[in-house]
This record gives C-alpha cells, sequence and structure tokens, in this order.
C-alpha cells in the first residue's frame, strides 16, 4: 500500500500532524523507534496556544493527565525567596506536561497507522523526488520498504530524514548542560508549582541552579543545570546537589527518590536552523529542522505549530514544491524568534558568573514586585512560536 504520508518519528509536532492529516482522511502511518512508549525525562511547558491546539485533539476527560496549570513560579536562593510569581500576576497560567503522556495520548488516538519500533534506514528515490523509506525494525533487524507521496521528518536533532535529504544544519552547543529526573511531588511544597534555586557555590561546583517543576499526576521533574565540568565527576555531583537538602525539606524527599548521577537523564543541548524544510517528497519539522535549548521553553511549541502549517497548507490543497516553500515561507520566521531566546541567553551564559549571580540576585526581587516587569518576556515566549497572523489563511481542520 502506499501512503498519503510516512511520519518519521512520534515526537509531539509528528503525532499532532498525524491526527490533523488523518482528520483529512489522508492515509498516515508513523513510524517510531521507540518500541513503548518514551521514557525520556524533561520537562515540558506548554503556551495557551498550544494548550488549545491539543486540546482539539485530545478528548476533556484525559486532560488531567497531560497538563497541569501551574499556579505560581518562585525563585530562591539558599536562604530566601527572591521573587515569588504567581500565574494571576503574570497574566498567564503555564501548562506544564509530562511530555511522554501527551506524546501517548496523541499517538493512541484513531485514524492513523502506528508502527513501534521501527526506524528509518534510509529515503527512498525515484524521479529526481522522494517517495518513502526503508525501515528496519529495531528488535529483529528485518527491513522493508514503505511507499508514500510525502516523507515527513519529525526525528529530533539528530534527524536521519534530514541527513538523507542532505539539508544542512549547523549546530551549535548551548554553554550549559542539564540533568533531569522524575519524583513524586514533595508533600512540603504546594500543588502546581515551579521552583527554582541558585546554587549557592556555582564557583566550586559549576551547578548554576537546580530546580523542580510540578507535573500532572502529582508527579514532578527536577533540573539540574550547570556548566560541562558540574557534570564530569559523579561523586562530586552527587556533593554539590546533595547541598540542597540544607535549603529546603522538599529537597531530602525529592533526592531520596532518585540515585545520582545514574538514575538522572544528562542533556547537551544543540541547537540552529536547517538550510531548508524540505525537499521534493520530503519536509522536517521540529527539533529535526530547528533544535533549540529550555530557554524561553519554545521547542514542543514550535514543533505543533509546525505541524499545524503543514496541515493548514495541505487542507488549502498545496502540493509539490508549492508546499515546500509555502511551509518554510511560514515557520522561518517563526522558527527564527523562537531560537532567539536561546541565542540571548546563550551569550548571558557566557557573562562571567560573578556578574550573572549580581545580575539575578538584583533582577530577581525587582521582577518578584513588578511582576510587569517580565510581562513581555513572557508575550514573547507565549507567541514567538506562531507563524505570522497574515500568513495563516484560516482553514477549518
Ligand atoms: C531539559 C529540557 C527541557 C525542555 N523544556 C521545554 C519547554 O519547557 N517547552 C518546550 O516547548 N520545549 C521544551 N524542550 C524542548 C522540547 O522537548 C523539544 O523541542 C521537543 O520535544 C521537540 O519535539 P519533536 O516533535 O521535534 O521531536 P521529539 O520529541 O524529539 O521526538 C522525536 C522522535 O523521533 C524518534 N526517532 C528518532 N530517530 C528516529 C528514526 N531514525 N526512526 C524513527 N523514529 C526516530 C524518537 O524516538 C522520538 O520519539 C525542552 C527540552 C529539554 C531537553
Amino acid at each position: 500500500m502506499a501512503y498519503d504520508f510516512l511520519i518519521v518519528g512520534g515526537g509531539i509536532g509528528g503525532a499532532v500532524l498525524a491526527n490533523l492529516l488523518a482528520r483529512q482522511g489522508k492515509a498516515v502511518v508513523v513510524v517510531e523507534r521507540n518500541p513503548g512508549p518514551s521514557n525520556r525525562i524533561r520537562p515540558e511547558i506548554l503556551w495557551p496556544a498550544t494548550v488549545e491546539r491539543l486540546r482539539s485533539l485530545l478528548p476533556l476527560e484525559v486532560e488531567a493527565r497531560w497538563g497541569l496549570g501551574l499556579k505560581s513560579l518562585n525563585v530562591r536562593s539558599a536562604r530566601r525567596i527572591l521573587a515569588h510569581l504567581p500565574a494571576e500576576r503574570l497574566g498567564i497560567t503555564p501548562c506544564s506536561t509530562n511530555p511522554n503522556q501527551t506524546r501517548e495520548l496523541l499517538l493512541q488516538q484513531d485514524g492513523f497507522e502506528l508502527r513501534r519500533g521501527m526506524e528509518l534506514v534510509r529515503l527512498l528515490r525515484e524521479d529526481a523526488r522522494y517517495r518513502g523509506a526503508a525501515v528496519r525494525d529495531v528488535t529483529t533487524g528485518r527491513e522493508e520498504e514503505i511507499a508514500a507521496t510525502w516523507t515527513i521528518g519529525d526525528d529530533g536533532g539528530n534527524s536521519v530524514v534530514r541527513r538523507e535529504c542532505q539539508i544542512e544544519l549547523k549546530a551549535l552547543q548551548f554553554p550549559v548542560e542539564i540533568m533531569t529526573f522524575a519524583f513524586t511531588w514533595p508533600a512540603t511544597l504546594p500543588p502546581a508549582t515551579a521552583h527554582v534555586w541558585l546554587h549557592a557555590n556555582p564557583r566550586q561546583t559549576g551547578l548554576g541552579v537546580m530546580g523542580m517543576i510540578a507535573l500532572p499526576e502529582e508527579r514532578g521533574m527536577a533540573l539540574i543545570v550547570g556548566s560541562p565540568r558540574a557534570f564530569t565527576d559523579g561523586v562530586a555531583l552527587g556533593d554539590a546537589v546533595g547541598a540542597a537538602i540544607s535549603w529546603h525539606e522538599a529537597w531530602s524527599e525529592v533526592l531520596s527518590q532518585v540515585r545520582l548521577p545514574d538514575q538522572g537523564h544528562h542533556v547537551r543541548i544543540f541547537w540552529g536552523h536547517a538550510a531548508r524544510y524540505g525537499v521534493p517528497g520530503a519536509l522536517i519539522l521540529g527539533d529535526a529542522v530547528h533544535p533549540v535549548s529550555p530557554a524561553g521553553g519554545q521547542g514542543a511549541n514550535l514543533s505543533v505549530a509546525d505541524a499545524w502549517a503543514i496541515a493548514e497548507l495541505v487542507a488549502q490543497g498545496r502540493d509539490g514544491t508549492d508546499l515546500i516553500a509555502a511551509y518554510e515561507r511560514q515557520r522561518r520566521p517563526a522558527a527564527a524568534r523562537s531560537l532567539r531566546f536561546t541565542r540571548s541567553t546563550a551569550q548571558l551564559f557566557r557573562l562571567p558568573a560573578w556578574l550573572l549571580r549580581w545580575l539575578a540576585r538584583l533582577g530577581l526581587p525587582l521582577a518578584g514586585r513588578w511582576p510587569g516587569l517580565v510581562r513581555p518576556f513572557i508575550g514573547k515566549a507565549t507567541t514567538a512560536f506562531l507563524s505570522d497572523a497574515q500568513d495563516m489563511a484560516p482553514v477549518r481542520l
């Protein structure tokens, strides 16, 4: 059977796109490398426009499983609260998701085929355009060919689809690295909140901040952020993280649930913007086309917006090189705006540590007293990833 769309990767963008195209009656297959639900550990903040889009795809009764409105963000030093930012004073309720659960719920919807445990090996070429792909069963190693009019790569920052299409992406390394782990939300912290601590000894430990974000279903996600040297020695890292027990009782509860560094998920972050968004017969979306850092909470929101743009263009009857050009015209400016959060945060992290600390200790209490100071930043973060309104023809999906 030849499909209309072969989607490589069941990330949030691929899963959203599969749902939207299936609603248009297209024959869609998703191939996902993971044999079961993903177990990648990371937090994800979704902004209101994305939440609205996901609500239109997922039944209301499962919402409490994937989304939790955060009531406040608290920034602290080891001894005191530097800024308490309640959602109502920020003018927005950020939605904290369990990314694996969100993807899983989207992939469980009807209307398209999902083939788990299959990975892309190479694209199939015919008459100067791609027409599907060879995929491999990750358990048996058996290869097969899947014919499709369009192949869409949502296969992450190391995209094989991008490589196969020979689309260039100059990736830059983000100056800090992150360790994450999941835990049961401690009773000593208010539910549905997020907390960030500036580390007390950044010069000795290399750690900048540590945080906890509440997730749906009484779960939480911890973030440990530091320079690359902070993650080179597991024992020193364990000691540096353990110091947090003296800052707040919640840390002893949380750290007792994990063995670090072995059970932490350590990520090095690369970012960039691909030279093209597609070639005849193939498009790329999400991290495959514009990997970003967590700064400004853009990556997953961008990926959903990319998927939305492709589905709207397909609904308008765009095809061939016209689809590729219209997709890139619509999405490149939005991704460039989103990448500014990563670029400016990377520049900020290159400042001397003492200056960064001084700026944080001066700026955060001001932001706590006058949340209006943070609103322009929030305003940009919540909309940067959206396509320009004038480009978006209103199409009912
Ligand atoms: C610590 C951290 C915090 C973050 N916080 C936020 C945040 O607050 N807000 C936000 O919006 N974003 C955030 N992000 C970024 C966000 O998680 C990513 O940008 C987003 O997941 C990208 O989604 P995607 O659809 O492009 O692909 P992904 O979710 O990366 O999915 C790619 C999928 O492709 C599959 N795959 C890969 N290769 C193949 C292959 N060859 N064949 C078949 N399948 C394959 C993988 O198994 C995976 O399921 C954060 C990231 C990190 C690391």
